[in-house]
Order: C-alpha cells, then sequence, then structure tokens
C-alpha cells in the first residue's frame, strides 16, 4: 500500500514551498514545465512540488513575489471590475496565456489545500498595481466619510489610504 515515509529531498523540497504564498506558486507553475493539460493525480504530487520549485528557481524568488504582487494587485481590480487597459495589458504581457495562468492558479490552490500549507510568515503577499491606480490617480489618498463609531453617528470626512494600492502598506 502508499508508503507514508516522506524521502529527505522530498521534505526539504516541502519546506521550500512552505515560503510561498499561494499566488507565488501560481507565477512558479506559470513559468515551470507544467503542462497545460496537466490534472492533479495522487502518484503525481512530487510532480507539482517539483514544478513550483523549477519555476522559482528560473525566475528567482524576488521575481518570482514580485510578479506574484502584482497579479495580486491585478485580481484585486479584476473582482470589482476596475482594471485599465495599462493595467491589462501589463497583466498580459506578463501572463500571455489566461489558460494556462487558470490552471496555475488552480493547481497552486489545491497545493496550499491538499500538499503543502502556507506558513505564517509568507501568507501576507502585498498586492501592488503596476500601473496608475484608477481609483486614486497615483494620489494614494481618497476622499471620503469615514464612520468613526456605527453605533452613533459619528463620522468624520477626509483623506485615507487609497483602498486599491495602499492598504497593504508597505510590507516587503
Ligand atoms: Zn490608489
Amino acid at each position: 500500500m502508499p508508503a507514508t515515509l516522506v524521502a529527505p529531498h522530498a521534505s526539504a523540497s516541502a519546506a521550500v514551498v512552505e515560503t510561498l504564498s499561494g499566488m507565488e506558486r501560481a507565477v512558479a507553475l506559470y513559468s515551470s514545465d507544467m503542462p497545460n493539460g496537466y490534472r492533479l493525480q495522487r502518484s503525481s504530487e512530487s510532480a507539482l512540488i517539483a514544478w513550483i520549485l523549477q519555476g522559482v528557481v528560473r525566475l528567482g524568488r524576488e521575481e518570482t513575489r514580485r510578479r506574484a504582487s502584482y497579479l495580486a494587485g491585478h485580481r484585486k481590480l479584476w473582482l470589482r471590475d476596475m482594471t485599465t487597459q495599462e493595467i491589462d495589458r501589463r497583466h498580459a504581457e506578463r501572463f500571455p496565456s489566461a489558460r494556462r495562468l487558470d490552471r496555475a492558479e488552480e493547481l497552486a490552490s489545491a497545493s496550499v489545500m491538499w500538499l503543502v500549507g502556507v506558513a505564517p510568515e509568507a501568507r501576507h503577499l502585498p498586492a501592488v498595481i503596476d500601473g496608475c491606480c484608477p481609483e486614486c490617480d497615483n494620489s494614494r489618498k481618497v476622499w471620503g466619510t469615514w464612520v468613526i463609531d456605527a453605533g452613533s453617528d459619528w463620522s468624520e470626512e477626509g483623506y485615507r489610504a487609497c483602498w486599491a494600492c495602499q492598504t497593504n502598506g508597505g510590507a516587503a
């Protein structure tokens, strides 16, 4: 029956993958030799881990993270139907095949759920917008009325950090 022993090199690989957020894994898989038609099977779980590592080695750790941050930024705007032509163009240059990116994101999610969880320190990936922010026009702040206390009617008008491009703060 299936061996449950984990080979030493396999656990070392898992230790590296653990330091990658889901988005970073998706970026790595996109850049790897993973076939577009790949489907996760129990017998080939180690192949998925190997492709994630291959992609990170190809891109480098910093570039993997940078692209993942842009991917997160694109997704954040895309969900609100707020991407601009500029932002969409840069996204498409980075990920020319939407189908492959979908596949990479699905398998990255599967790897988080079923294979190797994300270490707590790797969970906070800043979302970065690659282009002019459509919400604040790069002023980094938005004017609004902010509820201070929902119990009373206490609210204040003023500038706040832009939710689209600044809410992740200056995280590295
Ligand atoms: Zn903004």
